[in-house]
């Protein structure tokens, strides 16, 4: 039999990647992400697994974002006992991210209990901290561009792809036949990370196409960052940050150093109040060899790159509540990012209704969360059963993104020494994925399509 490969996930949509690599004796997975977003998508996370897990060799993660490993508690739930290799990056990040994914199930179930909100009785978590430890005792880091053995007969690599620490291509050789996943792609010329390695060669090649239909507006993250933390000096007033803790929260230090260092801004207090994102920055800086050549010569130099001058750590609760005494000006970064839950919501009942707050949002909002009202202009905003008004100033930031852009990909794409036998186009919406396959088809002239939910294909 051939080798196939199969698009349990991420196919017509952003989330839940998932695929199978099968040469009828040996499978293997590449990704095991969760779906998130609309409740429609959420609910595939709860049904049957599409592949019996007790029939897997071999977990491959390209990193470790929830969309891309957060299915793998449940994975190890349904009886898979087999090996996830990933780089040492991802292995450090999945420490933090997983248990407290299922922290976040397990406090979901706890409340729909309590108010008796859910159909189910009693509610019960998708994966519970057990099954999150247990699907750490079973990953196997490995470093970028080893080759390594994940199944009697096959042959894969990680190579960076510059998205987030420890991200990778995933290479594989299977059945004869060598298959390069994209995983999620990084950008060119951004701080922090390096620019995603080019890669020769594939029969098979899977590409995200999450900004397949856009170009990234020009690089203003700084500008933006620099005139919110301006107007707090001015007002002397708070700037708060909703922030994802993995990734973004480490550029906004980055960023907040930089502008400092250039006097563009004056020193402020800086308070990163989010544990998961100071585990993350820790984590970010004890990886050297992941790190661009500007990151690598501040740390010859004896400079700390994620650390503003007057930067303190909110740990505790205690530290974070300590700020409601603390008078502004000062800059708060917190989670979550879309404003949907953590920390920051505690400062935006407080401080939104004041004309001196300053909010700047540096990351996608989806459709429903409290982010994406607030960037949208509303007056009012609904959090712990209040209606809070909002006087703050609302600001925006498009320019921070950890996606190449379609410029972008083409870029990566044009890499390739010769064209793989067929592309297939995953992770985006429908109108994304379609625009790259024209672009791949029609600039490259390569054989492309738009791969489809469940749809089995032979390399
Ligand atoms: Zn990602």
């Amino acid at each position: 039999m051939s080798a196939t490969l199969t698009f349990l996930g991420a196919a017509g949509t952003v989330t839940g990647s998932q695929h199978l690599l099968d040469d009828g004796e040996r499978r293997l997975l590449m990704d095991c992400g969760l779906f998130q977003g609309l409740k429609e998508l959420r609910e595939r996370n709860w049904a049957p697994p599409r592949v019996d897990p007790t029939t897997l060799q071999a977990v491959l993660l390209s990193h470790a974002h929830i969309d891309h490993s957060g299915y793998l508690p449940r994975l190890v739930r349904g009886g898979y006992r087999g090996p996830v290799f990933c780089t040492r990056g991802t292995a450090d990040l999945l420490r933090v991210m997983l248990p407290d994914a299922a922290h976040l199930q397990e406090e979901e179930a706890e409340f729909n209990n309590r108010h008796h909100t859910s159909k189910h009785d009693p509610a019960l978590p998708l994966f519970t901290t057990d099954d999150a430890d247990r699907a750490l005792a079973q990953v196997e880091a490995v470093t970028f561009d080893e080759t390594f053995t994940p199944a009697p007969g096959v042959e894969a690599r990680f190579i960076n792809s510059g998205h987030i620490l420890g991200a990778g291509f995933v290479q594989c050789r299977i059945g004869g036949r060598l298959v390069v996943f994209s995983g999620d792609l990084g950008r060119y010329g951004v701080p922090i990370m390096r620019d995603p390695d080019p890669v020769p060669a594939a029969d098979v090649l899977l590409v995200e196409s999450t900004y397949g239909d856009r170009l990234h507006p020009p690089d203003d993250h700084a500008d933006k960052l620099a005139e919110a933390a301006t107007r707090a000096a001015d007002t002397s007033g708070w700037l708060l940050i909703p922030a994802f803790a993995v990734g973004r929260s480490q550029e906004i230090l980055y960023d907040l150093r930089e502008l400092e260092q250039a006097r563009r801004i004056p020193s402020l207090p800086v308070y990163l109040d989010s544990p998961m994102a100071i585990q993350a920055t820790a984590i970010y800086a004890s990886h050297p060899e992941e790190h661009d050549r500007d990151l690598k010569q501040m740390e010859t130099d004896g400079k700390r790159p994620f650390a503003p001058r007057r930067l303190s750590l909110c740990k505790s609760v205690e530290d974070s509540k300590r700020l409601n005494d603390t008078a502004g000006p000062g800059i708060i970064i917190a989670g979550s990012g879309m404003a949907t839950g953590g920390r920051i919501l505690h400062h935006l009942r407080r401080l939104l209704p004041a004309e001196a707050t300053t909010v700047l949002f540096v990351g996608y909002q989806a459709a429903g969360t409290r982010g994406r009202l607030l960037r949208e202009g509303a007056r009012t905003v609904k959090m712990f059963g209040e209606v809070v008004s909002v006087r703050a100033r609302i600001m925006v930031s498009d320019a921070y993104s950890a996606h190449a852009d379609r410029g972008e990909i083409l870029r990566w794409l044009r890499g390739f020494t010769r064209p793989p036998a067929m592309t297939y186009i995953v992770h985006g919406e429908p109108g994304a994925a379609a625009a790259l396959r024209e672009a791949i088809t029609g600039e490259l002239h390569w054989r492309a399509a738009v791969a489809e939910d469940g749809q089995r294909v032979t390399l």
